[in-house]
């Protein structure tokens, strides 16, 4: 294509997306492709040798990225990199177009042959939905495969050579900010609550960018009836004619809705409208884990397939088979007649807060970089549950001080700790809270870096701690 061949482009970021979208761009003839990162490393130079062989020119090392080349016409970016980034500022105010990874597998497409997109976005449950949304679809025939933000690479899946039907898309909000042409067949975003702030400026800045999955959606903008923003960001969207905006509910649901009915997940929505029209798609205990959350997802991914046109009993059986990812409610044991939860992956308070209103009796383990969150509402939502609070890591001060405002009855033991050890000093403490029939629950609600390698050693800790304590 003349176009791909003659335009300059900029790669910003030579980490995973940045690889691949300068690979991707050479593939479809571009030859002008320069691509630049701060960093130095022989994994960068051995990964930049490769793409040097293809044509591309790579620029690595401290001052790389300090200028925008004179001649660039369009810069591709990488998700690390904020806005306000010097060389995404000036290309901003030179009007030069910026394309997220996403925006550049729009376009790559073959629009004669490209599969429909289904996009997820939301604080919490992306990848969790996308992956149950994926077992809808390949339960109903279809290949179909997750792509994004999770599994493959978005720029793989629309470049494979054997097409996908479908693609499920999780998108982070650091992608949508820079996406712009993308026109999904349906999409959803699951939930909003303060994350990545200091990234995209502010709260409106973070919750436009989640907003902008809904551009141009053809046939379904799926919201969640329990956060008004979501809906409100539907109405406020340029969407194709005669897209629906379809809610999903853990309540009963009205018209154009998909929600419960007693135990039973119903839509209200792909069926013929008539007031009493409603059809059964699964049954809640067919949603691993049954918390209230995890049965939301399953109602945003079961909101899509159905816009694809999924029948019922494809939703019912890829619910079924679907398995959460490691360290998202996992069950990591009995001890003593006491649950313990490896949640990990909570890395913020309103994901901590969905899982520790899951359970009745908790003790809760939290703590570790809070990222300038704040805890009350999590806190106020949950202390009748609290049983007790241990706090370790970092940020545990934001968390005690929360407790102290609101619970301030709740136990509320403090590890000081930070080697590796500490989570089994962490997870005795807990025991020794918990009464029988309770649940200990690791919903730290904090990033995991300052005592772990990430949230999935963070969860392996916990886990190991207590497969030792039920050894004593
Ligand atoms: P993401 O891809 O958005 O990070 P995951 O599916 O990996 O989401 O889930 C991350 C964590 O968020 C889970 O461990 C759970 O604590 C919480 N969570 C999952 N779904 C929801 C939801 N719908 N609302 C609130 N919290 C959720």
């Amino acid at each position: 294509d003349e176009g791909w061949s003659t335009t300059r482009f900029v790669v910003l970021g030579f980490g995973t997306a940045g690889y691949a979208c300068a690979d991707s761009l050479l593939q479809a003839g571009a030859e002008h492709v320069v691509v630049l990162d701060d960093r130095d490393t022989e994994a960068l130079r051995e990964k930049a040798q490769i793409l040097e062989t293809l044509g591309a020119t790579i620029t690595l090392g401290p001052g790389s990225t300090a200028e925008l080349p004179a001649d660039v016409e369009i810069v591709v970016t990488s998700p690390g990199i904020p806005p306000h980034a010097p060389l995404l500022a000036a290309a901003a105010e030179r009007n030069i177009p910026i394309w997220s990874e996403i925006e550049l597998a729009w376009r790559l497409r073959d629009p004669a042959n490209a599969a429909p997109w289904l996009c997820v976005t939301g604080t919490n449950g992306k990848t969790t939905t996308v992956q149950m949304l994926t077992a809808i679809l390949t339960a109903a025939g279809h290949r179909a495969v997750a792509a994004g933000n999770v599994g493959l690479p978005l720029l793989e899946a629309v470049m494979d050579p054997e097409p996908f039907d479908v693609i499920a898309v999780e998108l982070s909000s650091y992608q949508l900010h820079f996406t712009s042409s993308m026109s999904p067949h349906s999409a959803a975003v699951l939930n909003l609550a303060p994350d990545h702030v200091d990234w995209h400026g502010s709260m409106e800045a973070y919750t436009a960018a989640k907003g902008r999955i809904y551009e141009n959606c053809q046939i379904a903008c799926v919201y969640n009836v329990a956060d008004p923003v979501t809906e409100q960001l539907v109405m406020d969207a340029d969407v194709i004619e005669g897209c629906r905006a379809i809610g999903f509910t853990l309540g009963t649901p009205a018209i154009s809705m998909v929600g419960l009915v007693e135990d039973l997940i119903v839509d209200r929505a792909f069926v013929e409208q008539r007031a009493s029209s409603a059809l059964e798609l699964a049954a809640v205990a067919d949603v691993v884990p049954p918390a209230p959350h995890n049965v939301a997802n399953a109602l945003a991914a079961a909101a899509l397939a159905r816009a694809f046109g999924v029948p019922a009993t494809a939703v019912r059986d890829g619910l079924r088979k679907f398995r959460p990812d490691a360290h998202r409610i996992a069950h990591v044991g009995e001890v003593a007649g006491v649950n313990y939860v490896d949640d990990s992956k909570a890395t913020n308070p309103h994901a901590a807060q969905a899982s520790l209103l899951a359970y009745e009796h908790v003790v809760w383990i939290a703590g570790g970089q809070a990222k300038g969150a704040t805890f009350d509402e999590l806190v106020i939502a949950a202390a009748p549950r609290l049983r007790g609070v241990v706090l370790l890591g970092q940020d545990k001060a934001v968390i005690a001080e929360a407790l102290a405002r609101h619970a301030p009855d709740v136990p509320t033991i403090t590890v000081e700790a930070t080697e590796t050890g500490a989570m089994e000093t962490v997870v005795g403490e807990a025991a020794k809270l918990a009464q029988v029939g309770d649940t200990v629950l690791l919903a730290p609600g904090c990033a995991s870096w300052d005592m772990f390698a990430n949230y999935g050693a963070r969860g392996d800790a916990f886990a190991e701690a207590v497969l030792r304590l039920g050894d004593r």
